[in-house]
């Protein structure tokens, strides 16, 4: 069961992992994505002008995710239990162990 569960894989996703390991966490840490990719959006302009390609834009997470300890679960969530610290998935139901943003956890102070 993952301990610490992220939703997102854009610079909020990223950022938290990366504050999160550099505070000297050591707890699993899932983190749910539809793919596991970053989307550089701020070149996006460049794509109806033919100077990028959508998959320029499209940065592979795999070394990200190997270098922080990272266990990436592809889907898209489609609820939150608060209460019972659940997140639902598209395919799984996770427990957590720690609440996550918007409620008292460490991530709160991200
Ligand atoms: C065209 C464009 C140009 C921009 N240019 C700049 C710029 O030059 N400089 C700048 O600072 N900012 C720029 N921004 C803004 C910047 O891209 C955003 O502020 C930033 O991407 C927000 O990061 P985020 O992680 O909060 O969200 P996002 O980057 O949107 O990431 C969200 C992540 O969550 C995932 N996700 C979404 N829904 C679910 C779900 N239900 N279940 C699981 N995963 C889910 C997505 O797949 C994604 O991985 C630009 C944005 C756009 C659209």
């Amino acid at each position: 069961m993952p301990k610490i569960v992220i939703i997102g894989s854009g610079f909020g996703g990223l950022t938290a992992v990366r504050t999160l390991r550099k505070q000297g966490c050591r707890d699993p840490i899932t983190l749910i994505s539809p793919r596991p990719v970053l989307f550089y959006y701020s070149s996006l302009i460049w794509v109806p002008a033919g100077q990028r390609t959508e998959e320029d834009l499209t940065i592979p997470l795999d070394n990200f995710f190997k270098r922080h300890d990272v266990k990436h679960h592809q889907g898209t969530v489609i609820g939150l239990v608060p209460n019972a610290q659940q997140v639902q998935t598209d395919s799984l139901r996770w427990t957590l162990y720690q609440k996550i943003a918007g409620h008292r956890s460490d991530l709160r102070s991200l």
